[in-house]
């Protein structure tokens, strides 16, 4: 029966399906499964900037297994099967829909640049926006016109986008504002995912304090990525925090005694 126990490959002789700037990907275990493996690598501004963070890779494993397990015990479909390990998930293959879905409730980052908000301001509702995955091209903005006139997602697609990211918006804002967090805005990716002959749209990459904008509810504090993009310093100890009150990181723990430790 040995062909029913799962194949242990050893970690330098995995096959590398895909390196990113955050994550690296590898074939799975089963036909069908992928491992994602967070790096310490933090990039901004289309990689210009780069810097290695101790830490991070672990912390965002942890704070995105957290919000897809959530995801996927709420029936919002998602990639996640499982976490291995400190730095990596068991995930499913599937093919990215090649958008960044960003949903908006406060005005921050580049809304506030192109519109001339002031940061902060509540939004009258959220807002979704759509950007084409594409380095060579910064990521430009498209609208529902681009995406099905060149064929990244059909009408129906967008439809279940939007309708996921209304979902993921919700559950997340609920969940952060629950530990004290305001959800200013945050970034998914999709992915199709074929069961039999169906495919069906479902959550995909990650969703961390790498993607999304969080701020403390009293201070204002920046518990995200733009402690890394505006050279605020404190990275770890603001994603620890994040960890420790979603009840990831014990109370009492230092982030950077010897890296952060976690509970299992
Ligand atoms: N975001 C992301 N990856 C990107 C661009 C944006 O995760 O390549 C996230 C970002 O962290 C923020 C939201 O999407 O939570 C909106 O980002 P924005 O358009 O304001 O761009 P930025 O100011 O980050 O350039």
């Amino acid at each position: 029966m040995d062909f029913l126990k799962p194949r242990l490959i050893p970690m330098n002789r995995r096959r590398r399906i895909y390196e990113g700037k955050a994550k690296v990907l590898y074939e799975g275990p089963e036909p069908g499964t992928l491992i994602q493996h967070f790096k310490d690598d933090a990039t901004a501004f289309n990689a210009k900037k780069h810097q290695i963070i101790d830490g991070k890779g672990v912390l965002n494993n942890r704070i995105s297994e957290f919000i897809f397990q959530q995801l996927n015990n709420i029936g919002v479909p998602t990639h996640f099967i499982r976490r291995l390990n400190m730095r990596e998930q068991l995930i499913r293959e599937v093919e990215i829909v090649p958008l960044e879905v960003v949903v908006r409730n406060v005005a921050a980052g580049s809304l506030s640049q192109r519109l001339g908000i002031e940061e902060g301001t509540q939004l009258p509702r959220s807002i979704i926006e759509f950007y084409y995955k594409n380095d060579a091209l910064n990521d430009p903005m498209v609208s529902e016109e681009h995406i099905t006139a060149f064929g990244w997602a059909s009408p129906q697609e967008i439809d279940d986008i939007m309708a996921l990211a209304i979902r993921v918006n919700d559950f997340l804002t609920g969940l952060f504002l629950g530990v004290g967090i305001r959800l200013v805005d945050f970034k998914m990716e999709c992915g199709r995912l074929w069961e039999n002959d169906m495919v069906r749209i479902v959550v995909a990459d990650e969703i961390s304090p790498d993607s999304c904008r969080l701020w403390d509810i009293k201070s204002n504090d920046k518990l995200d990525k733009d402690r890394f993009r505006r050279d605020m310093g404190g990275l770890v100890e603001a994603y620890s925090e994040v960890a420790r009150r979603l009840g990831i990181l014990q109370p009492e723990e230092a982030p950077r005694a010897g890296g952060p430790k976690l509970v299992q």
